[in-house]
């Protein structure tokens, strides 16, 4: 018997994305900014049972203004 184990990434929309960082202040962790403040999402899947990261991927979402940010689940097997 297979285990799934399941994951996120956060993904950005550019064309809506406006570039003022906020997104970067709400989750630290996971998404920098490059020198005109557009978002640097790290693109390595998290586990969905890292709760810390899931709230902060959230907050994120939540906090955008520009709804440019989305939570990509990806499952699969181990
Ligand atoms: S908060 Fe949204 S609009 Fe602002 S930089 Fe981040 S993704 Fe772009």
């Amino acid at each position: 018997m297979s285990r799934r184990i399941d994951h996120f990434v956060l993904k950005v929309d550019p064309i809506l994305c406006d570039g003022f960082g906020h997104c970067h202040e709400l989750a630290p962790e996971l998404v920098h900014v490059d020198e005109w403040g557009y978002p640097i999402i790290n693109e390595q899947p998290t586990s969905s049972s890292d709760v810390a990261l899931l709230k902060s991927a959230k907050l994120a979402v939540r906090g955008c203004p520009r709804q440019a940010l989305r939570i990509e689940r990806i499952s699969g097997p181990t």
